[in-house]
């Protein structure tokens, strides 16, 4: 491995590769993404993504960024709290994904979500633009997570929160062992359901090569976010990271 490669999932690959290939998985998903997150997480990635507003602390007229928020789950909850005076911003790599959050958030009348095509590692806003930013299962796919915290950093207002929802990895190790063996029916679960293994091949494999909780509360602090911290979910399936912009 040179210095410069990135992990897509198990394989090493150039920076602008990975940006290709994640592209890629998430044009392949698109369309089934909704409809697979209820049934390969029994529904429960709804509760995390709740349990992710409730700790924003948001209110209403502010601005939040909704990083990597693909087909808009959390932009539907975030719109509430913020009501029509404040801001959700949509943003994301892929059009597809976008396309599917843009339609169903115009279908049920939320006005405040904007949506922004652009990557985590070069956002186009200004600084000190946000209340808060939040990342919903996206941090593992990024090209750069250090380049994407720096980013955070620099259009969150100074005391603005980050935080950030991700597959994590359970301490108890049979409580390890089990979600690894269920991890692993999810490409046959894609094959037979949406004809496709691959992407769910990549989500195991991404999961698998996502840093563990500390380690991805040091590369916070390392970013300069303060009074970072991490709430396990589910005895470690997933976990809410959360830090303060300086
Ligand atoms: N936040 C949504 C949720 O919780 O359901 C979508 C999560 S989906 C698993 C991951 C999203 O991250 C995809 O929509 C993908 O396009 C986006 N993504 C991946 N790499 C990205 C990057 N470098 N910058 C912005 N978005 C990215």
């Amino acid at each position: 491995m040179t210095d410069n490669t990135v992990s897509f999932g198990r394989r090493n690959v150039a920076p602008d590769e990975k940006t290709r290939l994640v592209q890629g998985v998430f044009d392949r998903v698109a369309a089934r993404y909704d409809v697979m997150n209820d049934i390969m997480s029994f529904g429960t990635h709804r509760l995390f993504k709740r349990m992710l507003v409730e700790r924003t602390g948001l209110r209403e007229g502010q601005y939040v960024l909704d990083l990597a928020g693909g087909t808009g789950d959390m932009a539907a909850l975030l719109a509430p709290v913020v009501g029509e005076h404040g801001l959700v911003a949509l943003t994301d790599l892929n059009g597809d994904m976008m396309q599917v959050g843009r339609d169903r958030l115009l279908d049920d009348g939320v006005a405040c979500v904007q949506f922004c095509r652009a990557p985590a590692e070069r956002l186009p806003f200004a600084s000190d633009s946000f209340h808060c930013a939040v990342i919903s299962f996206g941090l593992r796919n990024f090209t750069s997570k250090e380049t994407a915290f720096a980013e955070l950093a620099r259009v969150l207002k100074p005391g603005g929160r980050l935080l950030v929802l991700e597959f994590a990895k359970p301490d108890d190790a049979t409580l390890g062992s089990l979600y690894k063996g269920f991890q692993a029916l999810w490409p046959g679960i894609g094959k037979a359901l949406v004809g496709d293994a691959e992407p769910y091949r990549y989500l195991v494999e991404s999961i698998e090569k996502h840093p563990k909780q500390k380690a991805l509360a040091l590369m916070m602090r390392d970013a300069g976010f303060i009074d970072v911290a991490y709430h396990d979910l589910l005895g470690g399936v997933a976990a809410i990271h959360e830090g303060v912009s300086p």
